[in-house]
């Protein structure tokens, strides 16, 4: 379910995220249970704890898709803008406007820019000698 959540987060509309994350809470069948395992202290978990491996990741993913939504708002999910990246992401800036998942993927598409812009520039119209003077 996991690639799937993740392909849902491209839908763009808020109504298509919420619709998406209602889908996966209920084929998860999340049933949120509050446990004190290993004496650790109360915490919640969706998913009964001898649940298989692949039950307990549907219900967390889609109990923690839901919270995003609901808390941090629909339009704090995004995608990785940067070609060949398929991270996804929680936007926790002030503004909610991040486009890229890292620092270094935000750096890889400015080298590239750069790299294009340069490219262009050093590549005269009417050829290569066209760099040297007179
Ligand atoms: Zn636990
Ligand atoms: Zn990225």
């Amino acid at each position: 379910m996991v690639p799937e959540a993740v392909g849902g987060l491209r839908r763009t509309t808020t109504a298509d995220r919420i619709g998406h994350v209602n889908e996966l809470l209920a084929q998860a069948a999340a049933r949120p249970v509050i446990s004190t395992h290993d004496g650790q202290p109360p915490h919640l978990h969706y998913a009964d704890e001898n649940a298989d491996v692949v039950t307990r990741v549907q219900a967390t993913t889609a109990a923690g898709l839901a919270m995003v939504l609901a808390g941090a708002g629909p339009d704090r999910l995004g995608r990785c803008a940067a070609p060949g990246c398929r991270t996804v992401f929680v936007d926790v800036s002030r503004g909610g406007r991040r486009t890229y998942c890292s620092p270094a993927c935000a750096t890889r598409v400015d080298v590239a820019a750069h790299r294009t812009r340069s490219r262009s520039r050093t590549l005269p119209a009417g050829g290569p000698e066209g760099t040297g003077s007179p």
